[in-house]
């Protein structure tokens, strides 16, 4: 009985063996390649992937063994898959967006999401961080990563969570048969417990991560777009409990003072940011608190705010203040050494052109090189993920785009990713 054993044991090992001489690999000729840690674009390499991983990362152009699959990117530049800190993927921008709550069911969005998907992720981007919805988005997460549905990996805070009548309130607008009381259970809180509450239901729910609404915000039909509206102690509150979770706290914030509640009480990124002052700037880089700029969202609203009748009356004037300021808030945070994570509020306005953010911030001052930084190794640090994604390094996830040119020379090339591979995975050659 015994002997048996051990021949079947060394039988397996012999296979296994075989098996692992012979495994499937993928080896990828990159002409011209950013690995988003290093600031030189290396130039003719092979990215060597087995599985869903980078097994190793070569000089030169190697074609491996007999049965291995060669990619010829040779006259492309292959980056990290890329990240997206803010997206919303369970909706995009129209102008009947504001009856979709009365008129489609979770099964309605969820449906509907899957284009978004396929968009965000042909556009290059094989992570994002979905900034919030009505908590469709955490089956869409498991959808994905179950292969049922082609997407990005989604990293997902559920529902945002509010004060009430603030930007994430979601009965904002409504008459009073329909605004009901909102309360932690739908992201509505007030004082201590509710904070606590909401933020332990979201880890119930299967929430990764906590976003709260710290000032007013454009798109709710609300009056104020930047007045804040948590108390320290409901920010201390959330903070703390989402630590509890290993969860961190994203702040939507367009006006100061909450901003710098947010900041002191701990959240780890700041979006939008719009109105930062100099003081809240320097707070920033005191609590190593990232900055999610989102200049394509302020771009968009403030041009679909010029269309008559595109957004609700009260939402116009705070588009047309807000939208415009954000570029210029980027630049002075860039300039002035905040930390800058890539971030763009798609949804907010079409998915799938996430790409243009790199251009506007390249406009802003910050280098081509960094840009693609915040979008990579920047972001999954963030997310808490730099030993999975964000570089292009033996160990790593195979998450891989290409663009046709040079992205340090013509940043617009990040507009048209022309490879895509998520986990190994090709979905765009
Ligand atoms: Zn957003």
């Amino acid at each position: 009985m015994k002997f048996k054993a051990t021949t079947f044991y060394m039988l397996l090992i012999l296979l296994l063996g075989t098996l692992e001489a012979n495994a499937q690999r993928t080896i990828i000729h990159a002409g011209n390649l950013v690995d988003g840690k290093s600031d030189e674009v290396q130039r003719e390499v092979s990215i060597i992937i087995e599985g869903d991983k980078i097994i190793s990362v070569e000089n030169g152009y190697t074609n491996g063994r007999n049965n291995d699959t060669v990619i010829d990117l040779k006259n492309k530049t292959v980056l990290p898959g890329l990240i997206d800190l803010h997206v919303h993927l369970e909706g995009e921008t129209s102008p009947t967006r504001y009856i979709e709550p009365f008129t489609l069911d979770d099964a309605d969005l969820a449906y509907r999401s899957t284009v978004f998907l396929e968009k965000t992720l042909m556009a290059g981007f094989t992570t994002v961080r979905d900034l919030g919805g009505s908590g469709v988005n955490i089956s869409m997460r498991d959808a994905i990563s179950k292969g049922y549905v082609i997407g990005p990996r989604v990293i997902t805070v559920g529902k945002s969570i509010a004060t009430t009548g603030g930007h994430a309130d979601p009965t904002n607008g409504r008459n009073k048969l329909l605004m009901g009381d909102p309360g932690p259970n739908q992201g509505v809180i007030n004082g201590v417990d509710e904070a606590r509450k909401a933020v332990r239901q979201r880890y119930k729910n299967g929430a990764d991560h906590i976003k709260i609404t710290a000032t007013g915000g454009v798109l709710s039909v609300a009056k104020s777009s930047d007045a804040p509206q948590f108390f320290e102690d409901e920010l201390d509150a959330i903070v703390q409990t989402a630590k509890e979770y290993g969860m961190h706290v994203a702040a939507h914030a367009h006006g100061a003072e909450g901003m710098k509640r947010a900041v002191e009480a701990g959240v780890l990124t700041i979006e939008h940011g719009t109105k930062m002052t100099e003081e809240v700037m320097e707070l920033m880089i005191k609590h190593g608190t990232y900055y999610v700029p989102t200049i394509s969202a302020g771009k968009w609203v403030a041009d679909k705010a010029k269309v008559d009748g595109y957004y609700p009356e009260l939402v116009v004037p705070k588009a047309l203040e807000i939208g415009p300021m954000i570029q210029n808030t980027f630049a002075r945070a860039y300039k002035k050494g905040v930390k800058i994570a890539f971030g763009t509020d798609a949804g907010v306005f079409p998915h799938g052109l996430n790409g243009r953010e790199f251009g506007y911030m390249v406009e802003s001052g910050m280098p081509e090189m960094e840009t693609i930084k915040s979008a990579t190794m920047t972001a999954a640090t963030v997310l808490g993920m730099q030993d999975k994604i964000g570089s292009i390094e033996a160990g790593k996830l195979a998450d891989l785009v290409a663009v046709d040119k040079n992205p340090v020379k013509d940043i617009s090339t990040m507009e048209n990713v022309s490879f895509v591979m998520k986990n190994g995975v090709i979905y765009k050659q």
